[in-house]
């Protein structure tokens, strides 16, 4: 399989998915344009995309899902839910181009197994996925609240892990925002800060996962080098070794890296 997070934080998400003989992107949060331009980058044509699912209808998810549905003739993925939130904000969608899943049923895009699992965020339905081509698996959860067992079990096992590890607790606390959007932050359905990241790849370890993607990095309350440090030493405190556990970072502002296992 391969994964690229293409573009990752509170400014617009998405992110490359290929396996099972196909090619998917998990939600289209910027200008169609741009995430075009970031596919083109990673050597991927926008005509190859076989489908495009959506984690949530908040808007850094699906600012772009209309535009490029409609002009690369992409099928959209999302749950009921999702997409009554969601149809006001995409511009006419031809029914053709909608299909709609089940929470917590896998369903199969070509050879590619899906299952979209619910997540603790403010949302209509919000849900993260976990995909496997029968070898790899490969699971991407972010915009959650907190960590739970639920969580857990979905991603258990994960060759590969996207991971939401937002805010550091003290730059959201002393930061500029007003106070109700911090509560909303800090709050169970609001966004993972970087010690409960940590914690939550602590008890993934248990389960056999070696490698992580930090992402959805707040832009004002959070830095690159302190998510990557914070969780690397609580890693090291839990006794798990850096060559034990391969730690990443998909960025706001550039294209991710592309990776392949
Ligand atoms: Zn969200
Ligand atoms: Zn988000």
């Amino acid at each position: 399989m391969r994964f690229c997070p293409l573009y990752s934080g509170s400014s617009g998400n998405t992110a490359y998915v290929e396996g099972g003989g196909v090619k998917l992107l998990v939600d289209a949060g910027l200008p169609g344009r741009t995430v075009a331009g970031a596919l083109c980058a990673r050597g991927v044509a926008p005509g190859e995309i076989d489908g495009l699912l959506v984690t949530h209808d908040h808007s850094d998810h699906i600012a772009g899902v209309g535009v490029f549905a409609r002009r690369y003739g992409v099928p959209v993925y999302a749950n009921e839910g999702t997409w009554d939130a969601m149809l006001p904000f995409t511009g006419r969608m031809e029914p053709r181009l909608m299909r709609a899943f089940e929470t917590g049923r896998d369903f199969y895009i070509g050879g590619l197994n899906v299952y979209p699992f619910p997540t603790p965020h403010d949302a209509a339905e919000p849900v993260g996925y976990s995909f496997s081509d029968g070898g790899a698996k490969l699971t991407v959860m972010t915009d959650i609240g907190c960590f739970n067992d639920d969580l857990l079990a979905a991603a258990a096992g994960s060759a590969l892990l996207m991971i939401e590890s937002n805010h550091d607790v003290e730059m959201l606390r002393c930061g500029p925002y007003p106070y109700p959007l911090k509560r909303r932050i800090l709050g169970s359905e609001g966004h993972l800060s970087n010690d409960c990241c940590a914690e939550a790849l602590i008890r993934l370890y248990s389960t056999g996962v070696r490698r992580a993607v930090l992402a959805h990095l707040s832009r004002d309350n959070n830095i690159e080098a302190l998510a990557m440090e914070t969780v690397r030493q609580a890693l090291r405190e839990a006794d798990i070794p850096d060559g034990e556990f391969l730690l990443s970072l998909a960025h706001r502002d550039a294209v991710g890296e592309m990776f392949e296992f």
